[in-house]
Order: C-alpha cells, then sequence, then structure tokens
C-alpha cells in the first residue's frame, strides 16, 4: 500500500441539556487564535463532552504545526470535524454538513478536509469512498499523527489512521481551550471503555480503557487554577474505573482518591465529573464527595432502562435493584439535595408495555433534576445489533420516548420547585442568553441560576435567593 497511509487493525489484539426534550446536535466551532501562523484550522465538534475535549488537543496538536484556529470556514486551509457515531441521526447530521462544506471547497480547491471522532474510526477508509471530499481520516487515538497525515495529503495523497491504542492519554498535551468562558474547563481523566453495553459503539471506536496519569491530571488542573478557572469537570466514559499506577508500582490511585487530590488543590476551583457507572459508583466515592464543598453535589448516573430484563439484555451488568440500592446510598450518604441525571433509552430491543412502565417508574421514583433521552438507534457492528432483533415499531419507540420525556419534566420542574425558597451559591459563568443586565451560573447541583448582576461579574462565586424554580432554570436575587 505505497502512497496511502492505511493502517486499519486495532494494534494490539462510545449533550444545556434541556430537561426533557432530545438535546439538538451540539456543535461548537473554534475560536480564532491569531498568532500570525501561516495555516488557519477550522474545526466542528459534535457529540459528547470528550469530543470538545479532543478537538482543544488537535488544537494544541496543529497549532504546533503552524495552525491558527478560526471560525470562518472560508477562510480556512483545513477543516476538521470532530464526529459523533451514537445514533444514526449523529452521522448523518455529519454527512449533511460535508455535503455544505463541499460548496465552500469548490472555491477553494487548496481547503483540505478530514474527518476525525467516532464515525472516522467505526467508517475508517470506507470514508473515503464514500465522502469523495475527505481527504483524511482519523481515529481518536491517532491525532498526535496529524502532521504526518496533513503532509501526506499536501503531497496529494488521502491519508488515514485509525489505530486504537491501549496507553494513548495525550497526557503531556496541554489543550488550547476551544469556545472556552475563562471559568470552567473539561479535562480528560481516562479514555475508552471495557464495559460492552450491547447498543454502544464507544468501546469500538475509543478502544480499550487506560486511565492518566494522576499527576499530570493535577498538574493541568493547577494550571488552570493559575490562569483563572474555577471549576474542572473530570472526563471519563466511565469515571468510577478510574485506576492509575506509577510506573514503579509504589503509587495506586482510584477515582475517590483523584477527587480528592483535585479538591485539595483549592478550595475556589469545584470539580464535577462526568460520566459515573452505576455498577462502579462506589461509597468511597460519595463519602469524598461529601468531605468537600467544593466536590459539586452532581452525579450523571446514566440508568437506560428501568427494568432488569431489558438491562440483561442490554448488558448493564446491573439490575433494577442494585441502581436504586446506589440512589439510596447518594441519598443517604449526600442528602435528599444531591442532584441526579441519567440517559434514558426507549424502545430497546424486545421491550414490552409493562417493561416500558418499569422505566417511567423508575424515573418517577428516582425524581431525576434532568436527563437524556433517546428511543433505542441500532449501531452496526455492537453486540446488540448482531445478536438482537430490532422489532419495536418507530412509532412506539417515539410514543414512549414522548412519555418519558413529559414524565422527566414533571421531575426536574418538581426538583427546581425543591430550590426555590433557599440561598444558593453560583459560580457565574457568563452574561444571562435573554440579558446583559442578568448573569448567569449554576450552583453545585448543575442547576443553571438567573439573577440581576448588580456589581457581580464573571467568574465571581454569588449567594443567590432563588425565588421562582422553572422547568430549566432558577431565577433568583442575589444576597451578601
Ligand atoms: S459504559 Fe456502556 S454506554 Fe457508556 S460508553 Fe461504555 S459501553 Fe458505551
Amino acid at each position: 500500500m505505497s502512497q496511502q497511509l492505511f493502517t486499519l487493525d486495532y494494534l494490539d489484539t462510545p449533550p444545556t441539556a434541556v430537561a426533557g426534550a432530545e438535546p439538538a446536535q451540539d456543535v461548537r466551532v473554534s475560536p480564532a487564535t491569531r498568532t500570525g501562523r501561516q495555516r488557519k484550522l477550522y474545526i466542528e465538534s459534535y457529540g459528547c463532552q470528550m469530543n470538545f475535549s479532543d478537538s482543544e488537543i488537535v488544537s494544541s496538536i496543529l497549532f504546533d504545526e503552524g495552525f491558527d484556529t478560526t471560525e470562518q470556514l472560508a477562510d480556512a486551509d483545513l477543516v476538521l470535524l470532530n464526529t459523533c457515531s451514537i445514533r444514526e441521526k449523529a452521522e448523518q447530521t455529519v454527512r449533511m454538513r460535508l455535503s455544505q462544506i463541499n460548496s465552500h471547497k469548490k472555491r477553494n480547491p487548496g481547503m483540505l478536509v478530514g474527518v476525525l471522532g467516532c464515525m472516522a474510526e467505526r467508517l475508517k477508509s470506507k470514508f473515503l469512498e464514500e465522502e469523495k471530499l475527505v481527504d483524511l481520516v482519523v481515529g481518536p487515538d491517532a491525532y498526535r499523527d496529524l502532521p504526518n497525515l496533513i503532509r501526506e495529503v499536501d503531497g496529494g495523497q488521502k491519508a488515514v489512521n485509525v489505530l486504537l491504542s491501549r496507553d494513548e492519554t495525550y497526557a503531556d498535551i496541554t489543550p488550547v481551550r476551544l469556545n472556552s468562558n475563562g471559568i470552567t474547563a473539561f479535562v480528560s481523566i481516562m479514555r475508552g471503555c471495557d464495559n460492552m453495553c450491547s447498543f454502544c459503539v464507544v468501546p469500538f471506536t475509543r478502544g480499550r480503557e487506560r486511565s492518566r496519569d494522576a499527576h499530570s491530571i493535577e498538574q493541568e488542573c493547577r494550571d488552570l487554577v493559575a490562569q483563572g478557572y474555577k471549576e474542572v469537570t473530570l472526563l471519563g466514559q466511565n469515571v468510577d474505573s478510574y485506576k492509575w499506577a506509577s510506573e514503579d508500582g509504589t503509587e495506586h490511585v482510584n477515582f475517590a482518591q483523584l477527587l480528592e487530590r483535585v479538591a485539595r488543590i483549592s478550595p475556589e476551583l469545584r470539580v464535577r465529573f462526568s460520566t459515573s457507572h452505576p455498577k462502579d459508583i462506589t461509597d468511597e466515592v460519595l463519602y469524598t464527595m461529601g468531605r468537600y464543598e467544593n466536590i459539586c453535589k452532581y452525579i450523571h448516573l446514566p440508568a437506560q432502562s428501568g427494568n432488569s430484563r431489558i438491562l440483561k439484555l442490554m448488558n448493564r451488568t446491573y439490575d433494577r435493584a442494585w441502581y436504586e440500592e446506589r440512589v439510596q446510598a447518594i441519598r443517604r450518604i449526600l442528602g435528599p439535595e444531591c442532584a441526579i441525571s441519567t440517559d434514558m433509552i426507549s424502545g430497546f430491543c424486545s421491550e414490552t408495555e409493562e417493561e416500558h412502565q418499569d422505566t417511567l417508574s423508575l424515573i418517577d421514583w428516582v425524581q431525576y433534576d434532568m436527563a437524556y433521552m433517546f428511543f433505542y438507534s441500532e449501531r452496526p457492528g455492537t453486540l446488540a445489533a448482531r445478536k438482537l432483533e430490532d422489532d419495536i415499531p418507530l412509532d412506539v419507540k417515539k410514543r414512549r420516548l414522548q412519555e418519558i420525556i413529559d414524565l422527566q419534566q414533571k421531575s426536574s420542574f418538581a426538583r427546581n420547585q425543591q430550590a426555590v425558597g433557599k440561598v444558593h451559591r453560583v459560580l457565574v459563568e457568563n452574561f444571562s442568553k435573554r440579558s446583559q443586565e442578568h448573569l448567569s451560573g449554576r450552583n453545585s447541583q448543575n442547576q443553571v441560576v438567573i439573577f440581576p448582576k448588580k456589581h457581580y461579574k464573571k467568574g465571581d462565586y454569588v449567594n443567590v435567593f432563588v425565588h421562582t424554580g422553572t422547568g430549566g432554570s432558577l431565577l433568583g436575587d442575589a444576597v451578601e
């Protein structure tokens, strides 16, 4: 395979979330960096926070290669789409975007177009056959190779690197903060996933689980504090299975210990994390959260279904009783005000009406603050696609999804009512979307709080007395 750089095999042997509605495809465009570098990078990120965090790593790698980022697609020398493959809809969105980019490429034939992320990893070189304008296909573990691949494309070839790695964590790369409000930042602590949920492509598109060096995570958080950031979100597909050991084996760090290390950096640094897994979240993590005021009292705990037979078919490795016991542990150790959000799938293979009712009853029992809700979308190559029939009619999937959304909206509204009449410590992130006279931030429970700005500004911690709770946010006034 002379000219084309193809490595197809596994080296050695997968969001504002509106309480209720299915969130729109979240797209972020990189802000401009003007350092006089001769080439311009335009990067769009789709899907989960891991992808946004990866786009910051990619921008850093290319920054060192002479690329400034631009927000203007038309000005770009290199256009990169960091893609998501979690549902068919996510891939359709990318294909539509590529057809729009095609008109820019026609006007600027020198423009290079590349696809990154999970869809690139799933399709590999087939992407080049299916989308002729694409020059570059790079999987989530091959971003260090981007400079070489771009040189290949500059030489007139197509380039693909979809090697998955067992140890790549990009620990030594300082991300270029994209779309940053200068207050909150994502910090990736691990990559890949060893769970094999039968509906999920992530283990195939992001590879096996590996935890990042705890010291490099701490250092990245210290650097962020030094730059004035006030909140970090520790990211992983399943943060609870984080475990790192030093090469000499003298140091072992699990997730609870990592949380404590980051919380101790500064009491002014808020710490959040996502995503937890019901089978791995430990009481040790919950007690650690309870010991530090600056570890936010919010847990994203995907259930996916409320029925044990369906959870078994999903290979979630826990049943309804186990999940309930974990929720009770959260309530017991962190109190009823600790916020819990979740992911729910409606219409999974062979799901009966009664089993759907179990999902509704779980939502009713937990009273989630927020949820990401979707109907089952069969993903090629997954266990479910290979072993189970996608037999629930689309209209039934959609009707069940709407019932889940309607019930969740009631739960979110009720949870927001419980926040009324109390004072919340809010970290100001920005002006409210609707008025420059109001500021917007979040409390420890990750609820959005909006209040008149007075003399406060971005980055301030403000005590806000909440007088109103809506379905999606809290309204209040600053109190001294
Ligand atoms: S835990 Fe399951 S759903 Fe989540 S990324 Fe891993 S395989 Fe996918």
